[in-house]
């Protein structure tokens, strides 16, 4: 099969799909003020799901990660995740979550062919946890961590959002915790996008500054798993657990990027930080729509940019990281 690639030679073996732009958390540098309904237009249904699923299994993709808003939200979660683990050449399933129900649904994830989790967790600490996501769901969180595990899906990685003033100190919290947690916790460089641009500025640190603590400690650089997104791995003999970084003002972050994504509506996203959303619903309706489909996904890859322009503050058209799943 003639794998998906760019202009710049890059292959894509990996979609975000994001399934719902609805979340119920609040995320000072997402959704501050809670999730709004921005469009009439309904969600994806299961079978428009199940069709572009299939066409982009068919053109070298075999990775799938369910994001959101949050997917746990739409009570047909499940039943979508069944569908797309059904799909021959789709390996690999993973989800992202908020984790304010992992765990009652855990074993049930696992069950539905979903292999790998990411869970945002900004803090350690339950009043700052409140602070960032605006709810008081810590313990559940944790709770969701450990039942995860418990139930043996893997690997289980934490993204926190790494945010000046409010969580930078939390680094040795983070490591005591990963000392004896098999967990990968990854700090993501604050993003901006086009209506955080205050938060960004008063709150954005660089990676580095933890990658030299990690360094200074004795550390050392993990190889990038197959299919695998853009954190840069760290790892210590001492611990159960690995640290990873997300670094999108990094040089050279783009080089290796291998994802796109499809917003809750059906439409392409070539790059997160894009100024376009490709529409491709009008070829869900049926599955004799599939090879024009596919055909429009080829395409539309000759588009793509070489990297993000977040330097010269291009941020693209990206209201919020909810509407696409970061
Ligand atoms: S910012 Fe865009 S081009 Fe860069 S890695 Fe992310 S999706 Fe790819």
């Amino acid at each position: 099969m003639k794998p998906l690639v760019d202009p710049f030679g890059r292959t894509f073996c990996y979609l975000r799909l994001s399934i719902t732009d609805v979340c119920n958390f609040r995320c000072q540098y997402c959704l501050p003020n809670g999730y709004k309904r921005q469009t009439e237009e309904p969600e994806l249904s299961q079978s428009e799901i199940r069709r572009i699923i299939h066409a982009f299994s068919e053109v070298g993709v075999w990775k799938i990660r369910i994001t959101g808003g949050e997917p746990t939200v739409r009570s047909d979660f499940l039943d979508i995740a069944n569908t797309i683990s059904s799909i021959p050449n789709i390996r690999k399933v993973a989800l992202t979550t908020n984790a304010f129900r992992l765990a009652q649904l855990a074993k049930d994830i696992k069950r539905a062919g979903i292999s790998a989790v990411n869970i945002s967790i900004d803090s350690l600490n339950p009043e700052q946890f409140h602070q960032v996501t605006g709810k008081k769901m810590l313990d559940k969180v944790l709770a969701g961590v450990d039942e995860a595990l418990n139930v043996g899906l893997s690997p289980i990685k934490v993204n926190v959002v790494l945010l000046k003033h409010i969580n930078d100190h939390e680094l040795d919290l983070f490591l005591d915790w990963v000392r004896y947690k098999p967990v990968s916790v990854r700090f993501i460089e604050l993003m901006q996008t086009s209506d955080n641009k205050d938060y960004f500025n008063h709150h954005h640190l660089s990676a580095s500054v933890i990658r030299d603590r990690l360094v200074g400690a004795g550390w050392v650089r993990a190889q990038r798993e197959s299919g695998g997104g853009p954190a840069v791995e760290f790892k210590h003999p001492e611990y159960s657990g690995s640290i990873g970084l997300i670094a999108p003002y990094s040089k050279d972050f783009c080089a290796s990027c291998n994802r796109l994504r499809i917003t809750s509506r059906g439409a392409l996203r070539l790059c997160l930080f894009g100024t376009a959303n490709h529409p491709l619903r009008h070829l869900l309706k049926s599955d004799s729509q599939k090879e024009e489909l596919k055909e429009e996904i080829i395409n539309l890859l000759y588009r793509k940019k070489a990297s993000h322009f977040l330097h010269d503050g291009q941020v693209g058209n990206m209201a919020n990281l909810s509407t696409v799943g970061g």
